[in-house]
């Protein structure tokens, strides 16, 4: 098989979408599962839909995912440039070549003559009027018109679009990978625009040229571009590269959370979670969407948690590293249903990527989050506050507001647990524990629970007794990681002295 060459090939008009990220991480999956290439190409064809800073930000947040691209707009490549804009010169004659082997036509037809058309047609009854082989034989083009005619328009500098000639009543067929053979009759086709006036040519001649000129292997894409590939195969074998046509790979849908449609750019901050990779402020609004990346996101579960919208291993590993998702990814394990997005699946990929982490490395983040907060504290002492508290986080952030206590005393103490667990003499046990304590010279978290322990046996309580009051004191909470494990790391001194302040304020 001659090389694989796959690309992403996004427009830039607003941020990308999550859809537009698992795409983007298919393509990368698949071709480096094949040694192949990556490439991006910008498709700005439609200018009137380009959002400035929208191609700035699909390359920061393909980075941040660790999608790394062979051939772009940043890096160049030898098939460039890499963005259709800057490709304007080569598309008219491939148009023009279509216009000469009459598969395409010039249409000098105003917006005003396509509306009075469509109008027509619908008084006619027919409901969703076209420009097809029916219709254009009453319209401005170099079909229906005089040779002179068009002659003197052309010469005139009339602004014309090109169309395809759809013919009538031909089968085309394609094997996508994913959906097998898709048929559709051309007699549903429309003439579509492959040139517009403006000089530019549209997605389908654009994208068909770029792909067959940048040497593209497959073409692999979403699910909403299906209806388009029909006129893609027929604009190849129309162009004679019907030899060199791409593969194509249609996914499914990202369907939203219930099922019930596509999910949208606006579902996110509806439902309260990001669909955005990372943030993204409208230039001229100003209005922010969130960002899994600001939102704490571990890449790594982002990444994962992507791959499983729409592939599966075929095992029950769901844990994959980007090298071991390269491994196993394969086109024939990507369905043809639409994936629901799950965010409460996301969000349990984040937990497991964080509970694999280190302490170390999580206190490099935890200290970002505490300097912002004024609380400055030793590395060392950091790294085991994320230890103890990794279990039963989400994000590093929760690590933050569930343990403040680790880094000053508390303030405030749970009324529930107060209410049920601080009765008129566990003041005396909290006491006399504390004694028990000051006086320890090894303050390892063993021998504090050794001790403790001791102290309930002699005195025939229940660890329920004053576990949770001891709890409380220390931390101001009902609930949290192992009691001993915090009393240690906060040490003897600290620890008497919140038993002392808590024997004080609670009552
Ligand atoms: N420019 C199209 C998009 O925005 C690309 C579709 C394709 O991959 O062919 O998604």
């Amino acid at each position: 098989m001659s090389e694989v060459r796959v690309r992403f090939a996004p427009s830039p008009t607003g941020p990308l979408h999550i859809g537009g990220v698992r795409t983007a991480l298919y393509n990368y999956l698949f071709a480096k599962n094949k040694g192949g290439k990556m490439i991006l190409r910008i498709e700005d064809t439609d200018q009137t839909r380009f959002v400035p800073g929208a191609e700035e930000y699909l390359i920061d947040a393909l980075k941040w995912c660790g999608i790394e691209l062979d051939e772009s707009v940043v890096d160049g490549g030898e098939y460039g440039p890499y963005k259709q804009s800057e490709r304007k010169a080569m598309y008219l004659p491939y148009a023009e070549q279509l216009v000469k082997d009459g598969f395409a036509y010039y249409a000098f037809d105003t917006s005003e003559e396509l509306t009075a058309m469509r109008e027509r047609m619908k008084a006619a009854g027919v409901p969703s009027p076209q420009y097809n082989s029916v219709t254009r034989t009453t319209m401005q083009n170099s079909l229906a018109l005089s040779e002179d005619e068009v002659q003197k328009r052309l010469d005139a500098g009339d602004p014309y679009a090109i169309r395809i000639k759809m013919p009538r009543n031909e089968e085309v067929r394609l094997n996508d990978i994913i959906r097998g053979w898709v048929l559709v009759n051309t007699n549903n086709m429309d003439d579509k625009v492959i040139f517009k006036s403006d000089g530019m040519p549209t997605y389908h001649l654009a994208n068909v040229v770029d792909d067959y000129t940048m040497k593209i292997s497959h073409v692999i894409r979403g699910e909403e571009w299906l209806p388009s590939a029909p006129l893609h195969v027929l604009l190849y074998k129309y162009l004679g590269w019907e030899n060199a046509m791409p593969e194509f790979a249609h996914l499914p849908l990202i369907l939203k959370p219930d099922g019930n449609g596509k999910l949208s750019k606006r579902d996110g901050d509806r439902l309260g979670f990001p669909v955005f990779p990372t943030q993204w402020t409208n230039p001229e609004t100003k209005e922010t969407s969130s960002g899994y990346r600001e939102g704490g996101y571990i890449k790594e579960a982002f990444i994962n948690m992507l791959s499983f919208l729409g592939w599966n291993p075929g095992t029950t590993q769901e844990i994959f590293s980007m090298q071991e998702l390269i491994e196993a990814f394969s086109l024939d394990r990507v369905g043809k249903a639409g994936a629901k997005f799950d965010f409460d699946k996301t969000r349990w990929f984040n937990q497991q990527y964080l509970r694999a982490k280190s302490g170390e490395v999580l206190a490099q983040d935890l200290q970002v989050i505490l300097k912002e907060n004024g609380v400055e504290a030793d590395d060392k002492f950091v790294a085991t506050v994320c230890e103890q508290l990794k279990e039963r986080a989400t994000f590093v952030k929760d690590m933050w507001e569930e343990g403040k206590y680790y880094f000053s005393a508390p303030t405030s103490y749970d009324e529930k647990t107060i209410r049920k667990k601080w009765k008129e003499d566990t003041p005396k046990y909290v006491l006399e524990l504390k004694d028990r304590l000051a006086g320890l010279s090894d303050f390892s978290s063993e021998n504090i629970e050794i001790e403790f322990k001791k102290y309930l046996e002699e005195n025939e309580l229940g660890m329920g007794k004053l576990l949770p009051a001891f709890r409380v004191s220390l931390t101001g909470l009902g609930m949290g990681p192992s009691l001993f494990d915090i009393a240690s790391l906060l040490g003897k001194e600290e620890t008497i002295n919140r038993m002392e302040i808590a024997l004080e304020k609670i009552n």
